[in-house]
């Protein structure tokens, strides 16, 4: 398999070779020449599959230049059940990513398929955690190494630290805006005592973390002398680890390869979802994707109306559901890719509008009419929707669910059909949104036992001025190169 850019660069580069990369030499995505094809019969024989084993068969159809065997330990090693919830319960000790159904709603199965039982409880490591493994792998073999430079406001740093924690050969330095995290979050960061995990609180915001972010990646001599990387939501990688948990909660969730399920997924950059539209285009029985979003309603503009916006950062919201603030969504250039049947030419100039003039317009344009063949769907939820959700899957079925997750319920429960099941994806447990919860039901919610008194560990962090300069002299210092 090898991949191309979504705009048109000639180059084919293997899997190995992207995974360590973030954009293309062109500024486009990678994305695979075509869609391996997986049959109903090829499904039934994966039905009863281990998590670790389905994803060998479908990693496997994209990655062909890891050896087999490797592959399937890197799998096994990352995704078994004791390892990939460490000691936490999962309700089916054989599953990492089982399916909690909430009941019958208009004829209609709806359950929850939950994807938080990793290390930092949201979904962001199902694919970081694989990502971590890879790293290690590919550097090892290469003979190199990898400084990965972030900034975060919450999911994705903690994500990335626990995938990366005591991986040889990659070091992570992690911004984060001082004082602006919750406790909990704090705890979760900055307790790791791993030598590899390099904490930084910048004294200023998110966007001033970002910004030293960025203009440490744009002195191109300073990058490639420190091999600077990222694991941002564009890497391919975790994309195509996302498409695994569709197939295996299409399996959970049906007992023959002729039935159809709808997914509903809340989205931000489009990574989650652009993963249900690639297992749909593999030949995964696939009713609905139901995109929901928050305030930030770019996507939801886009679904309804063929209409592209992007905010400006002063048009984003910040919402209970923090993780779904976005004012672009970076992986959104994918899925036009595969609507525009790959002509990467005007891919290209698309998304220069997007940067010149903010956005483009495909109202009237005839491929806008794939978009529902494609089985895409979208809707919008607000602070007052969330809370009402939260409260009533609360009474209804005693489920306790996350802000995130609450915008998919609300949202899915406007595209029921009878006798297709409809799965929202669980993308965060509600203790990572602690506050929001208790203004919902009156209370905090329960924590998992090994989180209990997680504030209280020694922190391991270094406060410093929003400084380019001191944070370049900072990695300089640990990679001594
Ligand atoms: C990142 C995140 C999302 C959004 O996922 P995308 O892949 O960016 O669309 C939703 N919920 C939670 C809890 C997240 O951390």
């Amino acid at each position: 398999m090898k991949y191309v850019s979504t705009r048109g660069h000639e180059a084919k580069l293997g899997f190995s070779e992207i995974l360590l990369e973030g954009l293309a030499a062109d500024g486009g995505l990678y994305m695979p020449e075509s869609y391996p094809k997986v049959t109903r019969e090829q499904l039934d024989q994966w039905r009863h599959l281990s998590y670790a084993d389905l994803a060998y068969e479908v990693l496997s159809l994209y990655c062909d230049d890891i050896p087999s065997d490797d592959l399937r330990q890197i799998l096994r090693k990352t995704y078994t059940a004791e390892v990939y919830c460490n000691g936490r319960s999962a309700d089916n000790a054989n599953d990492i990513t089982p399916i909690h159904w909430l009941g019958d709603e208009q004829g209609t199965r709806v359950g929850l398929l939950s994807l938080s039982n990793g290390p930092t409880l949201a979904f962001k490591d199902m694919a970081m955690q694989l990502l971590g493994h890879l790293f290690e792998y590919t550097l090892a073999k290469r003979g190199q190494e990898l400084n990965i430079l972030g900034a975060t406001s919450g999911d994705t740093g903690s994500a990335a630290e626990y995938a990366m924690r005591g991986k040889k050969g990659v070091r992570v330095f992690m911004l984060s805006p001082h004082g602006k995290m919750s406790p909990f979050q704090v705890a979760q960061m900055y307790s790791l005592q791993d030598p590899n995990i390099i904490n930084i609180a910048i004294e200023g915001v998110f966007d001033d973390a970002q910004d030293i972010v960025k203009a440490v990646s744009n002195d191109l001599t300073f990058k490639a002398r420190q091999k600077i990387g990222t694991v941002n939501s564009i890497n391919w990688a975790r994309v195509v680890a996302q498409v695994v948990y569709y197939f295996k909660g299409y399996l959970a969730a049906t007992t023959s390869s002729e039935q159809k399920v709808s997914f509903c997924v809340p989205s931000g950059n489009f990574g989650n979802v652009c993963a249900g539209h690639i297992a749909r285009m593999m030949g995964l029985p696939i009713e609905k994707l139901v995109v929901a979003t928050n305030e930030n309603d770019v996507l939801d503009e886009f679904f309804k109306t063929g209409v592209y916006r992007a905010r400006k950062s002063a048009e984003t919201f910040h919402t209970s559901s923090p993780s779904m603030d976005i004012s672009k969504a970076s992986n959104f250039e994918r899925f036009i890719y595969d609507l525009l049947d790959h002509d990467g030419a005007r891919v290209k100039q698309m998304f220069k509008d997007v940067d010149t003039l903010g956005g483009f317009d495909l109202a009237a344009d005839p491929v806008f009419k794939k978009v529902a063949s494609y089985g895409f769907v979208s809707g919008r939820s607000t602070h007052q929707n969330r809370l009402e959700t939260i409260r009533d899957v609360h009474g209804k079925y005693s489920v306790l669910i996350d802000t995130h997750t609450a915008d998919g319920v609300r949202v899915a429960r406007d595209y029921l059909q009878s006798n297709i099941p409809m799965l929202v994806l669980e993308t965060a447990l509600p203790i990572k949104f602690a506050e929001t919860i208790a203004e919902a039901i009156g209370r905090l919610p329960d924590r998992p036992a090994s989180f209990v008194g997680i504030e209280d560990q020694p922190q391991r962090v270094m406060v410093m001025a929003a400084d380019v300069q001191a944070v370049k002299s900072l990695i300089e210092e640990h990679t001594g190169l």
